[in-house]
């Protein structure tokens, strides 16, 4: 979980919690990436793509059922899976930064996580309760 009492926001790229750090004093604002490799990869195309598709599916299911972060990954790369595979990690990362805007919860056995920065395996995807 996050340090209490420091400031927190998700990264842009991955939505992963970002926690204040002393060397960022100044230009806290200005921090937007979570590490090296989300500033390298920035936003594509596909991640705004994706955070729709969630948002579309979630939209069309009961508030009581759930999706799958693939099926994201499916509606916006086709059924060929050798198309929508590599836009699973982009899918859990446009997962995440839905859930830090409180859009969705991220869930776990049916629970959600607490700290959906830090959720190994598999997850599903649900409106929040
Ligand atoms: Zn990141």
């Amino acid at each position: 979980m996050p340090t209490p009492n420091l400031p927190t926001k998700p990264c842009t790229v991955c939505g992963r919690t970002i926690t204040w750090r002393k060397k960022w004093e100044r230009s806290w604002d200005d921090v937007k990436f979570c590490s090296d490799a989300c500033r390298r990869r920035r936003s594509s195309p596909d991640d705004d793509a994706l955070e729709a598709a969630i948002l579309t599916l979630l939209a069309k299911r009961p508030r009581s059922s759930s999706i799958c972060p693939s099926e994201a990954a499916r509606a916006v790369a086709g059924d060929d899976e050798s198309a929508w595979r590599p836009l699973m990690q982009p899918a859990r990362d446009a997962a995440r930064r839905l859930a830090a805007r409180g859009l969705l919860e991220i869930t776990q056995n049916d629970r959600p996580v607490p700290d959906a920065s830090r959720a190994k395996g598999p997850i599903r995807l649900r409106s929040p309760r």
